[in-house]
């Protein structure tokens, strides 16, 4: 089942390594002080800082890990406008016109990966593949064009509809009942975004300190403290960006983001003629339920990466891989006898309403919570975040809500998202008899 060269370790860690945690990095001892202090050196972390320090400010980056351990070179690179939540189910929560807000801020945060990175000429392999939604059951496929159309009527996003027997031009299945194609979705290779941010806060001025674990942010009168493992350091303006690797030290935001781990495989080399027969217009690929399996193409089309199993309770991928590779060979039977090259796991960060939040509390800035869409959302909050210390941009976000739900006795501690998946898997198998 395994190749030879085979790692538990993510794909993009061969293109992009993990920065050592000397390389680039402060001296041991933090003192002093900084204009700004960000915990989380991911995606949203590392944007923040080079607005930040492009405008003048003296930035420090605290990361518990390596720079780039959490989750933002551990992803699959969709780049999608994901929302667990439809545009009606939000309309009749909280009106039409906030609705209407959060999918249109969706809409820039996607267009503002592909912006950034060609203004900031970072080559990560950036491409607008189109998605292809599959529909696992006929009452799956309804529901999916019913939410496309809502979606459509309500802020103008495309689709097209491709019936059951048209679903081999999209992907070499017979397993789903139709689906969908959202043409302008993208992917990226997350490693060599990350390490484009990595050169890019660099080149600011940005002080980046991996290994650096916080254990608490003070307030006093001339602005704050974080308390770290490293020694203190005092800040006029803190921001957490923490995501799904938020630290029970941080206690209000983690008794608020629920983490769980996501499982990604990757196969070994394959044949260009078999990636052409199985997903021949190399688009990201994701099925309907709640729950849901990921395939991809990789950036240079050489193998298959598919992740699912979500939320499972292992710490280590490793014992999932066979199962995960059994998985995607039911979805594509060209691929019998494959083997793997990596399988690698993360944490994604939930929420209690599902939805990703931006905010501040106690005088801390935070953005985090995503759902699995911190690709975008962590680009395009990072930019608001900024925005919202420099006082000067568009600072407003209809994700920035006055409640961000905890449930009672919650401390972080996520021992119930196995039973949460296995109650979803329940809700789509009800959905899937109609
Ligand atoms: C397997 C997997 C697949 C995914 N696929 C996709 C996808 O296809 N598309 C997509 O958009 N999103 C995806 N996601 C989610 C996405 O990767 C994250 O939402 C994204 O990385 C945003 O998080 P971030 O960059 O803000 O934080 P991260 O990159 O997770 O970084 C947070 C950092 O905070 C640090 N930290 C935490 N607590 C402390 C503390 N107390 N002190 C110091 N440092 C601390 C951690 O060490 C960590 O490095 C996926 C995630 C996983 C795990």
């Amino acid at each position: 089942m395994f190749a030879d060269d085979y790692l538990e370790e993510p794909y993009w860690w061969s293109a992009a390594p993990l920065p050592a945690a000397d390389e680039n990095t402060q001296p041991v001892s933090l003192g002093g002080r900084a204009d700004v202090v960000i915990v989380g050196g991911g995606i949203t972390g590392l944007v923040a800082a080079l607005h930040l320090a492009r405008s003048g400010c003296d930035v420090a980056v605290l990361d518990a890990q390596r720079i780039g351990e959490g989750a933002a070179r551990r992803n699959a690179g969709f780049v999608g406008r994901t929302l667990k939540r439809s545009v009606e189910w939000l309309a009749a929560k909280s009106g039409r016109d906030h609705a209407v807000r959060v999918y249109r801020e969706l809409d820039t945060a996607l267009r503002g990966v592909e912006a950034f990175v060609e203004r900031e000429r970072i080559d990560c392999h950036y491409q607008t593949c189109g998605r292809f939604i599959a529909a696992n059951s006929k009452a799956h496929f309804q529901a999916l064009i019913g939410e496309l159309e809502q979606t459509r009527q309500a802020v103008g996003f495309d689709y097209s509809v491709v019936e059951k027997q048209d679903v081999r031009t999209e992907i070499a299945s017979d397993r789903y009942h139709g689906g969908a194609v959202i043409p302008d979705l993208g992917s990226i290779h997350p490693g060599l975004y990350h390490a484009g941010l990595v050169s890019k806060v660099l080149e600011a001025g940005v002080r980046l300190h991996p290994i650096t674990n916080v254990m608490g942010i003070d307030r006093n009168a001339s602005g704050k403290t974080v308390r770290t493992s490293r020694g203190d350091i005092a800040a006029r303006h803190v921001v957490v960006a923490t995501n799904g690797y938020t630290s029970r030290d941080l206690k209000w935001l983690a008794r608020r983001v629920i983490p769980f781990r996501g499982f990604v495989i990757a196969t070994e080399l394959l044949p260009p003629e078999t990636i052409d027969k199985v997903m021949p217009r190399r688009r990201t690929y994701l099925d309907t339920r709640m729950n849901i399996d990921f395939i991809r193409p990789a950036p240079d089309s050489s193998r298959i990466l598919f992740g699912g199993m979500t939320g499972t309770a292992s710490p280590t991928a490793t014992p999932l891989a066979g199962t995960l590779r059994d998985r995607l060979v039911r979805i594509l039977p060209d691929l019998e006898g494959v083997r793997l090259s990596r399988a690698w796991t993360g944490h994604c960060a939930g929420t209690f309403d599902f939805m990703p939040h931006i905010g501040v509390k106690d005088g801390v800035n935070f953005a985090l919570g995503y759902n699995f869409a911190g690709i975008p959302l962590g680009t395009h909050f990072g930019e608001k975040l900024a925005a919202r210390i420099l006082q000067r941009g568009d600072m407003t976000s209809a994700f920035d809500v006055e409640k961000f739900p905890t449930a009672p006795f919650f401390n972080g501690s996520p021992w119930f998202v196995p039973l949460a998946m296995r109650y979803f898997d329940w809700h789509d198998d009800r959905i899937a008899r109609g």
